[in-house]
Formats: structure tokens, C-alpha cells, sequence
């Protein structure tokens, strides 16, 4: 599926009255930059408002994960949608994205029944995934050496990208493309009239427009509640380990997920290793209040597990580097993505999957903006209304 966004025109073409425009954005995460991209190649004036700077939020704190393989459908079919963007990233954005075609490989002893279903979902979509079995896999990636999993799904597309070069590449283009940056500026309220969102209020004064976009991240639940909405986004605490060279991964091993374990490795270059993982800790995080610096403690049982469950790192690999950051979800792990009220367009709840489907969600939006609705991909499941019901998880892989 070829996406819609193409090359945006020159400036001039998008004028912008000092405080209206057709569409306002709140947050310049990838989210939101993606909208306001897609948005404007649809030929609406747009404003971003962002509270600090681009990126400044989640988006720049990632994995740089990029994975066809997930447990529902629609994410499967928003990376789908997502994909010619990422191959094509530097010829329509001009910045080179470092895009590594690792592939990646779900793993498994316990719970080969939810893996033989994901592998039926993603051939059911046409995304080619192959079942190992674990001879196979010992013989596929002999440095994996003798591993326990019984079983693999291994997806070749996919692998990892620099989330710095793909903020910028985007921030550049709607630049280019005419849309009004406002930076440390707070959206503090949500402008109604007779039941329709008719603007912001913010920390540097009004902007009215004909649709609000609610890109906010982990901090979409405070958007939704200005405007009298009521969604259970959650956001949940996530850490990430770079282990240093003594690692010697080799380039050659896909992005490995041990989904009993919780626990997750790529190879990030010259013999680097990233290593993530909940393992099993997977609480709900006041987004306004988080340790941004990884814990020993985390530190310590995530290197013992990624040891254990892929046999290429060790215990007392050295650490390079550290962070933790927010998966921006819900309480059923999947994000929102709908006009929620007339003027309000809810794009928010990603949880680990934000960048990677931030091309396809930035068309949808435009798509919703434009008609309420969109063609791209069934986003029912995504409605907020499913909140009203009993809940299920629908999608906790937790990657
Ligand atoms: C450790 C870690 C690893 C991850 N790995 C991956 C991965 O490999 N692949 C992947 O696809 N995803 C990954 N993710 C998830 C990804 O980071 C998120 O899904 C994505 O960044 C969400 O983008 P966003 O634009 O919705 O949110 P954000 O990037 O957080 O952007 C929201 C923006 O809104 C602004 N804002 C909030 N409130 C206001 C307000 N009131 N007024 C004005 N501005 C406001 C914020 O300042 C922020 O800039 C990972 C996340 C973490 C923490």
C-alpha cells in the first residue's frame, strides 16, 4: 500500500492568519508531526503547539523499532501502511533515517499458541512471517547457540531507525510546508461552542481553528479531560540499556523478543547491543512525574534475563548508556484514533508502537479532519466507545 503523503509545496501556498487556521495540532511528538504533515499535503493551514520542542516528549527516547510482527490486526495494518514511508524516508525527506533491515524474531516456549495465531494474522495480511521451529532456529543463527524456545515467528521486514533523524526530517518538511510553530507554549483549554471544539486556549493566548488535533502523548488524558472527555490513557514506565562492544552482537541477529520473558535485544551497530524489556513490571506512571534515568535494579535483572534468554550477552556486559521513558497507552494497550467530538480529532495512546506507525496515523488523521472517517484501515477497534463496555486487553505483547 503506497502512502498518500507526497512532497509538500513551497510555503507561500499556506497562508496563515495570526491566530486561525483550519486545523490546530497540540504536540510536536511524532504524532503529531506526522499529522501536521499529512495534513497540510491535504491543503489545510496548520498550527502545531507544542509546550517545549519538537520531539522533546516520547518520541525521542524510543528503540527506534520499526516491526511488521503485533498481536492485533489494525497495528499489523498501520505498520503495513507505515512501511513506504520508512523505505522511503530519505528520498521524500531529504535526512537520511539510518535505517537497519535487522528483521525481527518473536520467541517462545510457553506461549507458542499466541504466536501461531500472530504468525496466521500477519500471512492472513500478506506479511510473510515463517514459523521456526527450534532446530531451525539454532541452524538459521547458530550465534544464538542452543536456545530453549520451541518456537519463532520471524518477520525479515522491519528492523530500526534513528528517532532524532526522522523528527528532524519531518519538522523540516512542515516547516517547508507553512505550518506555525508555536514552542513553549501550553495548551491550558479547549474552546467550545454549542458542543463544537472551536479552538485552544494556551499559556501565549487563543487560537481557534476548524479541528484540534489531541497529539499530547502520555499527556492526551489532560486534552481529553479540557474537553470534557473521559478516556482511560495510561501511560506505563519503560527502560533501555545500550551494553557495550564486549557484547560482540553480530549484525546478522534480528531484533530478538522473548514474549515469556518480557525481555527484548537488537544488534545497535559495531557489535552494540540494545536491550529492553518489562519484564513483567508493567504498572501504570504518572506521566508529570517519572525517573527518566534507568534503575540498578532493572539494570541488573534485564542483562541476567537477555543472558539467559538469548545466550549472546553476558550478566556483567557493560552499559553504555541508559534511559527510561513512557509507553503512551491505554488501558487496553492499543492508542485512540478517532474524531472524538465535532472539532476534535484524538490521536493518542501508541504505547511502543508510535514511531513506527506514525506515517499511517498521520494520514488517517487528515483523512478524519477531512470526512469524520477514513478508508485507509478499519480503526473501529481504536473508537474510544470501547471503553463503555467490559475491558480486555487487545493487544499485550507489551513490545
Ligand atoms: C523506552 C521506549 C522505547 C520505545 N520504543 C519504541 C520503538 O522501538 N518503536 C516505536 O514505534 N515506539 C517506541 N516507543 C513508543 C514511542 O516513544 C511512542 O509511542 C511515541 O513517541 C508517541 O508519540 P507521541 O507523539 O504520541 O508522543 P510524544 O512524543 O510524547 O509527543 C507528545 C508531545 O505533546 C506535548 N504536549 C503534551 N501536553 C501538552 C500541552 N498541554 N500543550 C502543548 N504540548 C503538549 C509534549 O511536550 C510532547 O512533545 C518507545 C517508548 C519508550 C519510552
Amino acid at each position: 500500500m503506497e502512502s498518500k503523503v507526497s512532497n509538500l509545496p513551497s510555503p507561500s501556498v499556506r497562508k496563515i492568519s495570526q491566530n486561525t487556521s483550519d486545523a490546530i495540532v497540540v504536540g510536536a511528538g511524532i504524532i503529531g508531526l506526522a499529522a501536521a504533515y499529512a495534513l497540510l499535503d491535504a491543503g489545510n493551514s496548520v498550527r502545531i503547539v507544542e509546550q517545549f520542542s519538537p520531539g522533546a516528549g516520547q518520541s525521542t527516547r524510543t528503540g527506534g523499532g520499526i516491526r511488521v510482527a503485533h498481536g492485533s490486526e489494525v497495528n499489523a495494518q498501520l505498520t503495513q501502511l507505515s512501511l513506504p514511508t520508512w523505505l522511503n524516508f530519505e528520498k521524500q525527506f531529504d535526512i537520511d533515517p539510518h535505517y537497519q533491515e535487522t528483521g525481527h524474531l518473536f520467541l517462545s516456549s510457553k506461549n507458542t499458541k499466541s504466536l501461531a495465531t500472530q504468525a496466521n494474522l500477519l500471512n492472513s495480511l500478506g506479511a510473510h512471517c515463517a514459523v521456526l521451529s527450534n532446530e531451525e532456529l539454532c541452524m538459521r543463527w547458530p550465534s544464538l547457540g542452543s536456545t530453549d524456545f520451541e518456537v519463532g515467528n520471524y518477520c525479515k521486514t522491519g528492523g530500526y531507525l534513528n528517532h532524532h533523524r526522522v523528527v528532524a526530517g519531518f519538522v523540516q518538511k512542515v516547516q517547508a510546508g507553512g505550518a506555525h510553530f508555536e514552542f513553549n507554549t501550553r495548551v491550558e483549554g479547549i474552546l467550545q461552542d454549542d458542543g463544537r471544539v472551536t479552538g485552544v486556549r494556551t499559556s501565549a493566548g487563543l487560537f481557534t481553528g476548524e479541528t484540534v488535533v489531541n497529539a499530547a502523548g502520555p499527556n492526551a488524558g489532560v486534552i481529553s479531560l479540557l474537553a470534557g472527555l473521559r478516556i482511560p490513557f495510561v501511560s506505563r514506565r519503560h527502560e533501555l540499556l545500550i551494553l557495550e562492544q564486549t557484547a560482540q552482537v553480530p549484525e546478522s541477529v534480528p531484533w530478538l523478543i522473548d514474549i515469556d520473558h518480557q525481555v527484548h535485544m537488537r544488534p545497535d551497530g559495531s557489535g552494540r547491543a540494545l536491550v529492553g524489556g518489562f519484564l513483567g513490571q508493567n504498572d501504570p506512571t504518572n506521566p508529570d512525574r517519572y525517573d527518566k534515568s534507568v534503575s540498578k535494579n532493572w539494570s541488573t535483572a534485564v542483562r541476567a534475563q537477555a543472558a539467559q534468554s538469548f545466550h549472546l550477552t553476558r550478566p556483567d556486559s557493560a552499559v553504555l548508556r541508559g534511559w527510561a521513558g513512557l509507553y503512551p497507552g491505554t488501558v487496553d494497550y492499543l492508542p485512540v484514533l478517532e474524531r472524538s467530538i465535532p472539532g476534535l480529532v484524538t490521536a493518542a495512546g501508541f504505547s511502543g508502537t508510535g514511531l513506527m506507525h506514525a506515517p499511517a496515523v498521520g494520514q488517517i488523521v487528515a483523512d478524519l479532519v477531512r470526512d469524520g472517517n477514513t478508508s485507509a484501515v478499519d480503526i473501529s477497534p481504536l473508537a474510544s466507545t470501547r471503553f463503555d463496555g467490559e475491558q480486555k486487553p487487545s493487544d499485550s505483547t507489551g513490545f
